[in-house]
């Protein structure tokens, strides 16, 4: 049986830690209520990450009353939940069962024995399998796919800002629920011409939810961030790359294409934040990755460039990741982001619109001109015909959501009432990351 981390298998390629000896926070019972401070609590109590680095306060708050809970999965017996899900052929979704959560993290997948994983349900984080669809590397053996996970949170905007020092854009996958505290940072993403892609709303092991439970974290998710930005996303990477053929027709009828990451490359920096491994050990690791680079390949075999796994959610990664960047640069890899990797000219799906209302307005040039801040060649696009988007009920649906009754959703409201948002006081993580 394969090892499973949070971050998928454990890496065999990584010779200066031993992984196995480190205590595994799944299996040897790490607090799954853990809370991680970011500093003292009275730091945190006066950080203001809008303040700090001069965003508006956005013209119309989030109404979290509208959505559901942070961190928490979505009610799937609500109307719209149920109007999402009518929009799924069913009938092509595989039928594999749904898998069981470990004792200490119930949504985070149990791994049983090799021989008893089926090969037909392409399991990833049990057994390493990658779909043909699945992006797991860049096409280019020089380009390295930069993205961080979890966010937004108050530490996102020092990593925007030092990516913006270097010229440098990443794609961040979002957790949607976190954008009900922060809808400055992902519009701030977006106007300095970064990426934005999905990571579900509660951020659960997606093989341990119902089909109907991943559609509601998938629609949540993808309301919320259009209901910012303007934009509909294209790229979801499902939390602990876990992912099998269920999840990934559900995923595909939507639209979205599946990104985990290379082999080898989880920075393990989720680990840092649990005290299993110090950063110096994973600089270490890393440059053991880099040296080894030649070797690669694409899910087809052919030479490939990495993608990496970090994330955005502490001030510690993001330091690390302040170091790891000119390694790899100096080593002769060009960072950049996914869709930019995969030279994808339309990194977003048909119904996404910039402006007004949109991702980012427009800037006026002093010359009676104006342009787009975002991603080079976004306001070129025609996202009205973006042909990856086959689902000609995206609009249907989206139309629908937008008609709802809000009163449905009071129950909804009640539970955010009595619901922990952690904000600005520390982040819980319910499973490392
Ligand atoms: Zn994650």
């Amino acid at each position: 049986m394969q090892l499973l981390t949070s971050s998928g298998l454990l890496s065999t390629k990584t010779p200066d830690i031993d992984y196995n000896k480190v205590v595994n926070p799944i299996t040897d019972g790490m607090d799954p209520d853990m809370t991680i401070h970011l500093s003292s609590d009275k730091e945190e109590a006066t950080f203001d990450p809008l303040r700090l680095y001069n965003l508006p306060k956005s013209k119309n708050r989030m109404n979290v009353a509208l959505y559901p809970t942070k961190d928490q999965i979505p009610d799937v017996n609500s109307p719209q939940v149920k109007a999402w899900v009518d929009q799924i052929d069913w009938s092509k979704v595989p039928n594999i069962p749904v898998a069981p959560g470990t004792p200490e993290v119930k949504h985070f997948p149990k791994c049983p024995p090799d021989s008893e994983v089926d090969p037909a349900s392409c399991w990833w984080s049990c057994s390493g399998c990658v779909a043909p669809e699945d992006v797991v590397t860049c096409p280019d053996r020089d380009t390295w796919g930069l993205t961080y996970d979890d966010g937004p949170s108050p530490a996102t905007m020092d990593m925007i800002k030092h990516l913006e020092t270097l010229k440098l854009t990443a794609t961040f996958f979002i957790v949607g629920s976190r954008v009900l505290e922060y809808p400055e940072i992902l519009k701030e993403h977006i106007a300095r011409g970064h990426h934005i892609a999905m990571h579900t709303w509660s951020h659960s092991g997606l093989t341990t939810l119902t089909n109907h439970q991943i559609v509601a974290e998938i629609r949540w998710t993808e309301k919320i961030i259009r209901d910012v930005t303007g934009l509909t996303m294209k790229y979801v990477r499902p939390p602990y790359g876990d992912t099998d053929n269920r999840v990934r027709e559900i995923f595909r009828q939507m639209g979205y294409t599946t990104v985990i990451w290379t082999k080898g490359w989880d920075t393990n920096d989720w680990r840092m934040l649990q005290k299993q491994v110090q950063e110096h050990e994973i600089i270490q690791s890393f440059q053991s990755a880099l040296t080894n680079r030649i070797n690669i390949t694409s899910a087809q075999g052919l030479p490939a460039g990495p993608i990496t796994l970090e994330h955005d959610l502490t001030e510690a990664t993001i330091s690390l990741s302040k170091r790891l960047i000119p390694m790899a640069m100096g080593n002769g890899l060009k960072p950049m982001n996914i869709a930019t990797c995969l030279n994808d000219q339309t990194p977003y799906q048909r119904g996404s619109k910039l402006g007004p209302n949109g991702a980012t307005e427009k800037i006026n040039d002093g010359e009676g001109k104006g342009h787009y801040r975002g991603m080079p060649g976004m306001e070129e696009q025609d996202f009205s015909s973006d042909v990856a988007n086959k689902d000609t009920t995206r609009e249907q649906s989206s139309a629908r959501s937008l008609t709802m009754p809000n009163g449905i959703l009071q129950s909804v409201a009640m539970m955010m009432a009595a619901c922990v948002v952690t904000g600005l006081t520390g982040i819980v993580l319910l499973t490392p990351l």
